[in-house]
């Protein structure tokens, strides 16, 4: 049987990346999906390659009206609510503390905290009195980053250990009703996108480049891609984890175990 028959999944950045890959998963798994991006032509092409198993809601995670209306959204079309995925984020390209300015320092980090960081919050705030009548769960993406330096650059490194942070206070907070758990990607080949002010710290590598480099970083020697990720959500938010709450499970290729 489908792991996640029947169930109703709120998650944003589905339009993209690993989003996109959980999203495919999911609905193949039996689950209505609720998906709010800011990309109206990936939410275009979602929509015709899933038709009804997909709610496609345009909008920006950094806007917590948004979020109210893609749960109001999903609970009217699916009528309830089991499970929300916290995934768009925007990356730094690495940015070096040494080398940042202060004038980039307050457009760069409000930009990307806000997104990374309010815009989780948003979220979990929006569908938590749904998934209390569900007893349902939220599942954080976070990263590598979350644990080590140098898989970002300075803000998107603490962008992602403080997602961790409010990930293991709702986990605390929200006990007995609500499990949150979040999955730490690697390197991953994705678009990850670098926006706005962020783009001057970003030096543009081609793919077969950041193929190789994604793969010397990790003792695996992956070259991840966003459907290596997916077993993770799907165990998070499916009962098969109904005793796991506040933990990260990393799906990295082993950086763990990297050594020097
Ligand atoms: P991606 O750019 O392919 O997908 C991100 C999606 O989020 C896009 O569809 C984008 O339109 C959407 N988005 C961005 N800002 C938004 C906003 N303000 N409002 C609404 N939607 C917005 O990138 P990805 O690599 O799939 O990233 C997804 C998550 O995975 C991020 O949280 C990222 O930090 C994390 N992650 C990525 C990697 C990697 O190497 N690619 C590694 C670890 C963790």
């Amino acid at each position: 049987m489908a792991q996640l028959s029947g169930k109703s999944v709120y998650l944003t950045g589905g339009a993209s990346g690993i989003g996109k890959a959980v999203t495919e998963t999911f609905i193949q798994e039996g689950a209505f999906v609720t998906v709010l991006d800011k990309s109206a032509a990936g939410l275009e092409q979602l929509k015709q390659e899933y038709g009804d198993r997909v709610l496609c809601m345009e909008g920006d995670v950094t806007e917590y009206e948004d979020h109210i209306n893609a749960v109001r959204a999903a609970v009217e079309a699916a009528g309830k609510l089991d499970v929300f995925v916290a995934n768009a984020g925007v990356f730094d390209g690495f940015a070096k503390f040494s080398e940042v300015t202060p004038e980039a320092m307050s457009d760069a980090y409000d930009l990307l905290f806000t997104i990374n960081v309010k815009g989780y919050f948003n979220g979990a705030k929006a569908s938590a009195e749904e998934l209390k009548k569900t007893n349902g769960n939220m599942i954080f993406t976070v990263s590598g980053a979350g644990f080590y330096p140098d898989g970002g650059g300075v803000w998107y490194t603490a962008s992602k250990h403080a997602q961790i942070g409010l990930m293991r206070q709702l986990a605390f907070e929200l006990a007995p009703d609500i499990r949150v758990n979040a999955v730490a990607p690697g390197g991953t080949l994705t678009a990850l996108n670098v926006i706005g002010p962020l783009k001057p710290f970003v030096t543009a590598v081609d793919p077969d480049m950041k193929a190789k480099s994604i793969k010397s970083r990790n003792p695996l020697r992956i070259a991840m891609t966003s459907e290596d990720h997916v077993g993770a959500y799907l165990l998070l938010a499916s009962h098969q984890s109904r005793a796991i709450t506040g933990e990260v499970i990393s799906s990295d290729g082993g950086l763990a175990v990297r050594g020097l």
